[in-house]
């Protein structure tokens, strides 16, 4: 079986904020925003003052920062004692996995509204729960995709540009990663089978980045949206969301996910060590043509191409090996391969990948 998974409407384009409460009243006139102290601040007075129905109400509600069970509980309770129509996510990961959360609990629709582009889960049927201290929980799959993803191309040209930058990282695998899975008929997150579409999007998501991303990062440097940082927030955002979740994981993030066992990587952004899993697949893969092209590529945008930008600087050998044997942990995504897939050969791959990456 194959299923392709999607946001039901992706909305992008420079101060679509203005037509926010447009937007959003499909749903009905009692909104409730959740969004941090810092998001509010930029957006409370254009989503109030945008343009929509004279009676649309917009309620905001100060996110905590944790996506934990009692955060999302809180802001359930809130939902239900107000009966909001429309729960909105606004600002990063964790507040957008808090929406989709609290949307699943009170069934109602949600509306996500990245206002950074540093990774492809906004368009994700999935939250990531936290400890209310910030440990890992669990995955929390849901029945459905946001109803709307929109993002305002504005907002996102004033983040940081190494945000940016981390999300062309995390949509720098997905193509690669989406390739092994549609080869071995793998089953991806959304329950299924790649389709012809998913992977098409996946290769359009890496074929952007290898022909804007550059210039979209300029863009980002002066603060300016044209036509290529448009592309690559499309790229990072909807074109990597639908490619990961349809098609599936390989490689690449579950090295990322090895790496993560070692402390001193943990001041990296995601997107940053998926680079280095990327070119790691591809060596394991012994496409190292390809994998040439993306040091290169990454090099070039300020993405890590050896260890010891991601951090590691010592006892490397041994450090490698451990990040070897958790990336092939049982149920991680490096199983999707046709074949078998050993801590051994993972080890190899990254020690080649940081030899290259120092060339
Ligand atoms: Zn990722």
């Amino acid at each position: 079986m194959k299923i392709i998974a999607s946001p039901s409407k992706y909305i992008q384009g420079k101060n679509i904020i203005e037509n926010f409460k447009s937007i959003v009243e499909t749903f009905g006139k009692n909104n409730l925003i959740i969004a941090d102290s810092f998001v509010t601040s930029i957006v409370k007075e254009p989503i109030e003052n945008s343009k929509g129905s004279k009676d649309t109400k917009v309620s905001f509600n100060l996110f905590n920062g944790e996506c934990s069970k009692n955060e999302i509980n809180r802001i359930v309770k809130i939902v239900n004692e107000h009966n909001y129509d429309c729960i909105v996510g606004v600002g990063g990961g964790k507040t957008l996995d808090t929406a989709k959360a609290v949307s699943f609990y009170t069934k109602k629709p949600v509306v996500i509204m990245p206002t950074i582009a540093s990774t492809d889960a906004p368009t994700s049927a999935l939250s990531v729960i936290y400890t209310d201290d910030g440990a890992f929980e669990e995955y929390l799959m849901l029945p459905k995709n946001p109803d709307i993803v929109m993002i305002d191309t504005e907002i996102v040209s004033n983040a940081p540009t190494r945000l940016l930058v981390s999300g062309i990282g995390d949509a720098l695998s997905t193509y690669y990663e989406a390739k092994v899975c549609f080869d071995a008929k793998a089953i991806a997150m959304s329950g299924g089978q790649s389709t012809l579409a998913a992977l098409a999007l996946a290769k359009l998501c890496r074929d952007t980045l290898l022909a804007e991303a550059y210039e979209a990062k300029i863009s980002s440097d002066l603060k300016l949206v044209n036509e290529a940082l448009e592309h690559i927030i499309e790229a990072n955002t909807y074109l990597s969301g639908i490619g990961f979740e349809s098609s599936g994981l390989a490689a690449a993030h579950a090295i990322h996910n090895g790496l993560t066992v070692l402390p001193e990587t943990h001041h990296m952004f995601h997107g940053e060590k998926v680079a280095f899993g990327t070119i790691s697949q591809l060596i394991l893969q012994n496409e190292i043509e390809e994998a040439k092209k993306i040091i290169t590529f990454c090099k070039k945008i300020g993405l890590p191409t050896t260890l010891e930008e991601l951090g590691i600087k010592d006892n490397i050998r041994e450090k490698v090996k451990e990040v070897s044997i958790a990336s092939c942990a049982p149920g991680e995504t490096i199983h999707n391969f046709p074949y078998k897939i050993t801590p051994d050969m993972v080890e190899s791959a990254i020690l080649t990948a940081d030899a290259l990456g120092k060339l």
